[in-house]
């Protein structure tokens, strides 16, 4: 049996196991069974890529992710490794030859999609075939908890039933308590044995800023080192979507929209564009990501506040899957808390649901107004203790400033009691600010007793308040943006509770971009690295596969730091197995040559 190590390197041109992947892998060759939660862009596919081919026999990887199989396969090959995939895309034909070679065990790993398992045709090929592994990704998909539910997960425990002496792995990256008891039971895990590493993508930096015209925010994020890099963009509507991809266009950006509502050639053909090429953006509902398994996404935006922290992480989780640095970046501000405190207030499922819907939504709006580490407020939303904060998110690097803002909260709260508890934001401001407008005067509240109390704070000001103490659930908001008291505004009037309030940065400085670099390497470099993008490009072209099945961007950094001089010295770099090396290392050698100080 050839040792894991060994394979990790001359196949997957990688030195050394990452975090837990050498238990795991040990644990699965050895026959047991695993279910692992490790977080996007952890490793997980070597952790049953490598037992594959370290077991005797055939690997079965069910797969929900149909459209990403063939990537995924052509990755493999490209690797040397003898993969396939089946599933509904290939001609029955294709399917024939496929199950053929599984047969006569001239394959070492097969992906499918769960509903093929189920047959009793394929039940059958699969008694007849040598097996040595199942692996079962995107396991949190058996879970009705989750929002990625597959009826179909719900045959796999037919796997353990008719091959109980074939070993199992099941893999997620998304798994709470509920979610992973879920998969135990309905996979029949229960004598697996789990590996769970933790949730922190160190390499994600966190930032959120008060929201004042967010295209334009958007536009000097992204200019501010992400032009011609790969990014998505969260919208919470098909018409926002539209439009803000629409502008981007128009400031010179490529960007694609992607919504449920688009045709779906059309749909597919962005998704297809995005992953295939390099410095798209795309601007998506959250229909847009499930299995966007692209390692190259620089940065995920959100213009509007995202359902949840769980659907936060995984939507920004899809930045930096390779390891490099990537920015989660958000733009928050008053609309989005109202909106929220709105949809929660019409929902009208149980009692019990609504507070669970409560609670989750209690924790984003947490997230979003901290003063401390954002990292670790999410870390501990997952059940992760505190540690240090992390030095890599906006509140770590820029130190948000805390005010008592208690008797700026009781101005506000009994100045909405004082105007009859149904005027919006910017009419109490007024009123606060003693401001003689027509709509105070007529309304008489030029002489309630708050007019004119609010005079020591600037009009934005008291935006952040009215914000925060709504974020906090000091006060309430109707369908029309009108204002009342809740039970919990009563401490704050009678001065028992202090409220903490977050001072809000400035609106961003506007940055101009430096040459428009990409910032993945110094100035010096960077006609080196755009000569080894380009030869990726075409190598990539010429064989229609994305160009991160070939190199990934974190293998080109490495030639452009370590400068190999000889195909020696590249077969010791990241990435490059003996496959890739023989396929491409003189390329990449004669574009390294060329550029030779
Ligand atoms: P996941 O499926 O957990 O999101 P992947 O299996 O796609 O993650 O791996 C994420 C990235 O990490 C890939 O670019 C992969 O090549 C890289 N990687 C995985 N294991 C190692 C390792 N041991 N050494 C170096 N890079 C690794
Ligand atoms: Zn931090």
């Amino acid at each position: 049996m050839p040792e894991p190590l060994q394979i990790l390197r001359s196949v997957f041109g990688h030195d050394k196991f990452r975090g837990p992947q050498e238990e795991i892998v040990h644990h699965v060759v050895q026959g047991g069974d695993a279910l692992v939660l490790m977080p996007t862009g952890g490793g997980k596919s070597l952790c049953y890529q490598i037992p594959a081919l370290c077991r005797e026999g055939l690997a079965i990887v069910v797969s929900p992710l149909i459209a990403l199989m063939r990537d995924q396969v052509e990755t493999l090959r490209q690797a040397g490794v003898k993969a396939a995939f089946l599933n509904s895309t290939l001609s029955l034909p294709e399917q024939r030859e496929i199950e053929r070679a599984m047969f006569t065990g001239e394959l070492d790993m097969v992906y499918v999609a769960p509903e093929r398992l189920s047959q009793p045709r394929f039940l059958d090929l699969m008694e007849r075939c040598r097996l040595g592994l199942f692996a079962i990704d995107e396991a949190h998909c058996v879970s009705q908890w989750g929002h990625d539910f597959r009826p179909d997960y719900l045959q796999l425990s037919i796997l353990h039933e008719r091959f109980p002496d074939v070993p199992r792995i099941a893999l997620t990256a998304t798994a709470d308590g509920p979610t992973r008891k879920d998969i135990v039971q309905r996979l029949q895990l229960e004598e697996a044995r789990q590996f769970v590493s933790g949730f922190d993508r160190p390499n994600i930096r966190y930032t959120i800023v008060p929201k004042r015209s967010p295209l334009e925010q958007l536009t000097s994020f992204i200019r501010s080192g992400f032009a011609g890099q790969s990014g998505i963009v969260y919208r919470m509507s098909r018409a926002k979507v539209e439009e803000t991809a629409a502008k981007l266009c128009e400031r010179g950006f490529e960007a694609l929209p992607y919504h449920a509502g688009l045709d779906p050639a059309i749909r597919q053909r962005n998704q297809d564009r995005f992953l295939n090429e390099e410095g798209l953006v795309m601007v998506a509902t959250v229909a847009f990501g499930m299995g966007i398994d692209k390692p190259d996404v620089r940065f995920v935006a959100h213009l509007d506040a995202p359902r949840s922290l769980e659907a936060y992480y995984q939507e920004t989780g899809r930045a930096g899957r390779d390891g490099l640095p990537a920015h989660a970046w958000m733009a928050y501000g008053f609309g989005d808390v109202v909106a929220m405190r709105q949809m929660l207030a019409a929902n009208d499922s149980d009692p019990q649901r609504r507070q669970i819907e409560r609670a989750k939504l209690d924790a984003l709006l947490r997230y979003c107004e901290t003063t401390q580490c954002r990292r670790q407020i999410l870390l501990s939303y997952f059940g992760e203790g505190k540690g240090e904060p992390c030095g890599n998110c906006d509140t770590c690097l820029n130190p948000a400033l805390e005010w008592d803002g208690s008797l700026a909260a009781q101005k506000a709260l009994s100045c909405i009691y004082r105007t009859g508890q149904r005027h919006g934001m910017g009419h109490l401001i007024e009123v606060l600010l003693g401001l003689e407008t027509e709509k105070v005067c007529l309304n008489g509240h030029d002489k309630v007793s708050t007019f004119g109390i609010g005079k020591d704070l600037t009009s934005k000001e008291w935006q952040s308040v009215f914000r925060q103490i709504l974020a906090q659930g000091l006060m309430g908001v109707d369908e029309h943006g009108g204002f009342h008291l809740v039970e919990e505004s009563r401490p704050v009037l009678k001065g028992e509770r202090k409220v903490m309030l977050r001072k809000d940065p400035e609106a961003a400085r506007t940055r101009r971009p430096k040459g428009g670099t990409p910032g993945m390497v110094s100035a010096e470099d960077e006609p080196l690295w755009e000569a080894l993008r380009k030869c990726r490009r075409d190598l990539a072209q010429r064989q229609k596969v994305p160009p991160y099945v070939i190199f990934h961007d974190s293998t080109l950094l490495d030639m452009v730091i370590h400068r190999p001089a000889d195909l020696d010295e590249m077969a010791a770099l990241d990435g490059i197995g003996a496959s890739k090396l023989e396929r491409y290392g003189q390329d990449f050698l004669d574009v390294l040559l060329s550029h030779r100080k």
